[in-house]
């Protein structure tokens, strides 16, 4: 029998009686990472890294049942071997390995092979079957490093100031906006929204040492805002509280701006192809490090990069879930959780 089957309620390892990333409420779910697309309030058990228990409680009020494991650490959950490895996709993201009766299951959750500064790196793990995803499984996603990205953003940013402009970044809260603050900390004071300052106090409860950044509050002066950088998550871009700003210039960013013509996005002054997701090529690179016989493929591009698998000589499949992306084109209009 096979380590994980896809069912109805999500991906489920029948041999541990277990399920990964459920979207319906379950017995006991393991968590790779705090997203909402892969945390479901209302599983009796969780399991997750040690820095995704702190997102958890934040965001969803999960405490009590939450459990942890740090990354390379091995339990035994009805049999089964169950390890977390890092995913590099935002702080506390895991890989979820699976050994039965010498039987190897990779379940990637959602990830990216270049170091970001501030989520533990991504590190390839041998199996016989991996659940890769590929949100950004084409062809014409290909990252630039992400040094040049942020010499852009500096660029960008030093541009604005001398144009007496505030610059406003827009980052999803849990993951871009802490690879930010890490990456452009020590050039101007950065301001965050109250849904990123939260998750900032939860990650340096846990011991992350992130920055210093300043809590957005009304008592702030416009001009302080002015002269430093401001980020605030998606739902705030087509708000009002950003036309109350001097001069705002907002800058998008997000894997999706890479087609995006003339890089503008609604009301964007500018977008920035900073992803937390795999490139084309970092797909390909991680699953062939896999060494898998067999590829499962969850979001964004499955068919098209699961035909492509194919061809290469990967068998592959695209399977339907109910994941979506933090870093969408609709969910960047949407709302997040409340924390
Ligand atoms: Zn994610
Ligand atoms: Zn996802």
């Amino acid at each position: 029998m096979a380590l994980i089957k896809f069912t109805n309620r999500g991906i489920y390892c029948p041999q541990g009686d277990f399920y990964i990333d459920p979207w319906h409420p379950v017995d006991y779910a393991v968590t790779t990472h705090g997203h909402a697309d892969h945390v479901k309030w209302g599983n009796k058990n969780y399991l997750c890294h040690e820095l995704t228990k702190p997102i958890l409680k934040q965001r969803y009020g999960l405490d009590e049942n939450v459990e942890t494991l740090p990354y390379g650490e091995t339990i035994d959950i009805n049999g089964v071997k169950l390890t977390l490895f890092p995913a590099g996709h935002v702080i506390g993201s895991a890989q979820v390995r699976l050994a039965y009766k010498g039987e190897i299951c990779v379940v990637s959750g959602d990830y990216k092979v270049e170091y970001d500064g501030i989520s533990t790196e991504f590190e390839p793990v041998k199996c016989h079957t991996f659940v890769s995803e590929s949100t950004f499984g084409l062809p014409i996603y290909n990252w630039q490093p992400q040094s040049d990205i942020f010499e852009q953003i500096s660029n960008w940013v030093d541009s604005n100031h001398q144009k007496q402009k505030t610059s406003v970044l827009v980052a999803y809260s849990l993951g871009k906006a802490q690879r930010l603050i890490k990456n452009l900390a020590g050039r101007y004071p950065i301001y965050v929204h109250n849904s990123i300052a939260n998750l900032n106090e939860g990650f340096e409860s846990v011991g992350v040492k992130l920055p210093a950044t300043i809590r957005i509050t009304p008592e702030i002066k416009k001009d302080e805002l002015q002269k430093g950088i401001v980020i605030v998550p998606p739902v705030m871009t087509e708000g009002r509280w950003i036309k109350t700003l001097q001069q705002p210039a907002i800058g998008v960013c997000s894997g999706w701006m890479m087609v995006r013509a003339g890089r503008r996005w609604r009301s964007a002054d500018a977008g920035f192809a900073l992803s937390d997701h795999a490139d084309w090529n970092g797909l390909l690179s991680a699953i062939s490090a896999t060494g898998a016989e067999e590829v499962f493929v969850t979001h964004g591009s499955t068919a098209v990069f699961a035909k492509y698998l194919n061809e290469i000589g990967t068998s592959a499949q695209e399977v339907t879930t109910k994941y979506g992306s933090e870093d969408d084109e609709e969910t960047l209009t949407k709302a997040e959780p409340e924390p």
